[in-house]
């Protein structure tokens, strides 16, 4: 790591000692800061993730900017509630002492985004981090540059560098540069499984807590009771929003063989009426990151049998919506998250059949079921282990604040969104407060013969 960036590392070390960024007002004022930017910034920011992901003005606020914008008034809301110490009863034992947990900021933490909504994955976490009192170091994704750039247009213009610091750059390079030489008091990491194991072990190497939003492939199972009309609705426009490149996009649908001609036929109508005959010239429908991805994808266009879509033109990063049939559990992209436009529809007759296709890649990030049998709906939510779940519904959860959002063993670990990211930034410190006045003698030694009375009170 270069020495400058070690100095400013540790510049905010020293700030965050300082205790400057501790008080409500600061705070407040920070976040009210970043609201003014980010709607200052407005056009800019939906040029810069039109060039890197063909996103219309629309999606980028429904799925970045708004996005943001609404966790930033919400948590300007409830901060001062959220800071208050909270009360807790005290045990026999330690009467008449008072309990109280204090939320306390962490400290200097490292924010790691990604690219596919590389405004909000990288600026939600930091409402959380400064709502509860830290100095941040932002990382973002090197794979959306218009985006990155205006990010760090936005940073450098609200805030210190002691305060927050953007970092931008290869990953591979920084990343481990930062980690290996500096001991952050947390790391939250948006991205890859792959990379996400990188980041762990750094961190383990110096006890550094992290969070890690991770992928996987999230299962859309549509049993043969479901509306499909409304299923149809619901999994195309979460499937192939952002051309697909959604961590909880539903990855593949299991769909039980007496719906499954009707499912795809509703669902390709879908297509043509969200995206058009040619979504190539679709304001509404995005593009592939780069040649890397979109490589990756074509790949598997030959893993089954095209059912709608797959048109392609590497020229301009586009790949159509797809439905594959004809997908068997063993082909590559049944393997690995697919993370694009290519929904591969897979037929089950028994609910056992589809939880061993589940079981294969245990624990997604998310968990779809659509049925009109709620009970059975809750039955397969209960089977299925997740990191959230929709009934009826797919990837909408995201969008309620009230929701923890995160996933469990290989789609990460730790939650955020509203007053879980705040938790998630803050250290719970216990405090047991012991009045002077009562100190009874059968505390102390000498304890012979205190057995009985110690029994009754522990
Ligand atoms: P990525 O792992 O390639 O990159 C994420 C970040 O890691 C970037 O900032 C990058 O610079 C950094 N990085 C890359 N290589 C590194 C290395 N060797 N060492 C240290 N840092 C490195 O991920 P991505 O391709 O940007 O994102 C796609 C993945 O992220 C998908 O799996 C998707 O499901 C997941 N994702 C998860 C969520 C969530 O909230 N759970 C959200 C979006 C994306």
């Amino acid at each position: 790591m270069s020495n400058d960036l070690l100095t400013s590392l540790n510049a905010m070390r020293s700030y965050f000692a300082s205790g400057a960024t501790r008080s409500y007002a600061f705070r407040k004022q920070q976040l009210l800061a970043l609201k003014k930017a980010v709607a200052d910034y407005e056009q800019e920011i939906y040029d810069a993730l039109y060039a890197d992901l063909k996103k219309s003005p629309e999606e980028a606020w429904i799925t970045e900017n708004g996005f943001l914008l609404n966790e930033i008034n919400y948590t300007i809301k409830w901060l001062s509630a959220w800071m208050e110490p909270e009360k807790k009863s005290t045990n026999l034992l330690n009467l008449p002492s008072s309990s109280y947990v204090v939320k306390e900021p962490l400290g200097v933490v490292l924010i790691i985004g990604p690219w596919n909504y590389p405004l909000q994955l990288l600026f939600m976490p930091l409402v959380g981090a400064i709502a509860a009192g830290n100095c941040v170091v932002l990382k973002p994704s090197e794979f959306a540059p218009a985006t990155a750039a205006v990010m760090q247009k936005i940073i450098e213009a609200v805030f210190t560098k002691e305060y927050v610091l953007y970092v931008p750059g290869d990953g591979a390079a920084v990343i481990p540069a930062m980690m290996n030489n500096f001991s952050f008091d947390h790391v939250f990491y948006t991205g890859s499984t792959a990379v996400g194991k990188l980041i762990y072990k750094m961190a383990a190497e110096r006890l550094v807590p992290v969070t890690l939003e991770l992928g996987g492939k999230s299962p859309c199972v549509v049993m043969a009771d479901a509306s499909i009309k409304v299923a149809a609705n619901r999994i195309v426009i979460t499937k192939f929003s952002n051309a697909g490149q959604m961590c909880v996009a539903p990855d593949y649908i299991l769909v039980h063989t007496s719906v499954k001609e009707k499912l795809v036929e509703a669902m390709k109508k879908k297509i043509l009426q969200f995206f058009t005959e040619q979504p190539i010239n679709s304001d509404e429908y995005g593009k592939i990151i780069n040649e890397k991805q979109f490589n990756r994808l074509l790949s598997y266009l030959s893993n089954g049998t095209i059912l709608h879509g797959g048109d392609n033109d590497i020229n301009r990063l586009y790949m159509g919506p797809a439905l594959l049939g004809n997908v068997t559990v063993d082909s590559a992209i049944m393997q690995e998250e697919i993370f694009g436009p290519i929904l591969p529809v897979i037929g089950y007759n028994t609910k056992e059949e589809a939880l061993a296709i589940i079981n294969r890649n245990p624990n997604p990030l998310a968990f779809y079921i659509f049925s009109s049998n709620d009970k059975e709906a809750r039955k397969w939510v209960e089977n299925v282990p997740s990191g959230a779940a929709c009934i009826n519904n797919a990837s909408w959860h995201v969008t309620n604040h009230h929701l923890p959002f995160g996933g469990r063993g290989f789609s990460g670990t730790g939650r955020y969104h509203g007053k879980y990211s705040f938790d998630t930034f803050s250290h719970e410190k216990a405090v047991l407060k012991t009045p002077t006045w009562f100190d009874p003698a059968m505390k102390y030694p000498p304890f012979k013969g205190k057995l009985k009375l110690f029994k009754k009170f522990i």
